[in-house]
Formats: structure tokens, sequence, C-alpha cells
């Protein structure tokens, strides 16, 4: 097996074996640049196929756009509430363990895993912004003890939280988007829901729970809700099969 080096670009050879050339017969250089990334490649459409995109597909683009800007918008909020809160991440529950959202190191307890980010990764990014992957995972958020940092104030839950830095810091917060930040406490050895007492402990999914509170997605067969929508897209395939 042969791999293609940047100096083999000296004399270039087409797909079908033939070299390249230019229309004066002298074989076309083909330079690659050695800075090149992933935001550097095209797509190359078919000569003489272009064909005009029918109302469907302009209006799926027009969605995944959308979603797109949410998905933008959602970094933004998380963005500021972790640079202006003392509010951490958890990335998800493994069995009775908890995993942190920068290293994916799991924690006995939320207690454990928060210290270990305040004095790990203070001014780090967390994994699911470097991996841009929001659109499937649920952000869990502990506030407990919640303060803003910008001004050392104590602050009752996430919202307040949001209002807060929009209104005194005119801080980055978009307000128009479904809120799929997930809060939670922990208090005297206990996972709590902020938004009822529930111990969240005893579901093995925090989500099923937290569907209770965040109909953000709703399922048009049997009206479950869903924080996030890959989970409702999730559920729609194993549950009804669509
Ligand atoms: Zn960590
Ligand atoms: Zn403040
Ligand atoms: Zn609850
Ligand atoms: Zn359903």
């Amino acid at each position: 097996m042969r791999y293609l080096r940047l100096e083999d670009t000296q004399n270039p050879v087409t797909r079908s074996g033939r070299q390249r050339s230019s229309g004066d017969g002298a074989p076309t250089k083909l330079s690659l640049d050695k800075k090149l990334n992933f935001c550097s490649f095209i797509t190359i459409r078919p000569v003489g196929k272009r064909v005009l995109p029918s109302v469907r597909e302009r209006q799926q683009r027009i969605s995944y756009q959308k979603r797109l800007t949410e998905l933008d918008w959602h970094f933004d909020n998380i963005k500021t509430i972790l640079e202006c809160s003392n509010a951490t991440p958890m990335r998800c529950r493994v069995g009775a363990r908890y995993a942190c959202s920068y290293c994916l190191d799991q924690f006995a307890d939320p207690a454990s895993l928060r210290r270990h980010t305040t004095k790990t990764h203070a001014g780090d990014s967390p994994d699911f912004f470097k991996l841009r992957s929001l659109s499937k995972h649920v952000v869990y958020l502990d506030i407990t003890d919640l303060m803003c940092t910008i001004c050392n104030v104590n602050i009752d839950g996430l919202q307040h939280l949001t209002d807060h830095l929009k209104s005194t810091h005119d801080a980055l917060i978009h307000k128009q988007i479904k809120n799929q930040i997930v809060p939670y406490k922990y208090n005297n050895g206990k996972l709590l829901c902020t938004m009822c007492p529930t111990d969240l402990e005893q579901f093995a999914d925090i989500q099923d729970h937290m569907r209770e509170h965040f109909k953000n997605y709703v399922c048009d067969f049997c009206n479950s809700g869903f924080v996030i929508r890959s989970k409702l897209l999730e559920h729609k395939k194993t549950v009804h099969l669509v």
C-alpha cells in the first residue's frame, strides 16, 4: 500500500491514471496547502447535473439552518453561564457514577465531581464545546449554592441567574430558545430536582424524570415530552418504528 504524499503532487495523476494536462499539453501542477484543514474541503458537484432544489429540499435546509442557529444560541447561553457563575456541568451519569464534562473522569458523587471540576478545569472548555455535540447531549448543571461570580450575589435557580446576567451585566443570553439545560442540586447526600422535591438518584436516566418538566419536543404519537430533539427522534424510532 502506498500513500500519496505532498511531494507526489509534483507529478499529479488523475483517478483514471492519466496525467492531468493544461491546454499546451504540459502537466498542470497541483499544489496542496499544507495548512489544509477540514474546513478547506469542498463539495464537488457533478458537472451538468445542477438541479434546482425542490421546495422540500429548501424547507429541509431552512429547518436545518434554524436548528443550527438555536444550537449556536444554546452554546452562547452555556458559555455565559459557565463563565459568570459557579454552576458546574456534569456530562452524564454512568451507573452510580458522575462523569466530568471536561475530561470524562468519573466520580462517586456530584460533590466530588464539583470539587474536581472547580480545581482542575478552571478556564477549560467542556468536551461538548469541542465536539459541538450539544444536539445529542443534555447539559446537566449542578447549581448547588448558585451565585453570580461577577458580583458575588447568591441566586436562587437557573432562570434567575440568566435573568440576572442579562439584566444586570448585559451578558450574552438568548431568551428566545427552548431551555435544554437541566439543573440539579446536591444537598445532604441527595441529588435533587430543582423544580420539585424528587430525588433524582432513583432514576437510572435523569431524563426520565426531567421529561416531566421539559417538554421541549413532544411526540405526536403518544404525547411524551423530551428535553432534546435527538431523544425525541430516538424515541419515535424505537417505540413507534418511524
Ligand atoms: Zn475532569
Ligand atoms: Zn451579578
Ligand atoms: Zn422534578
Ligand atoms: Zn411517542
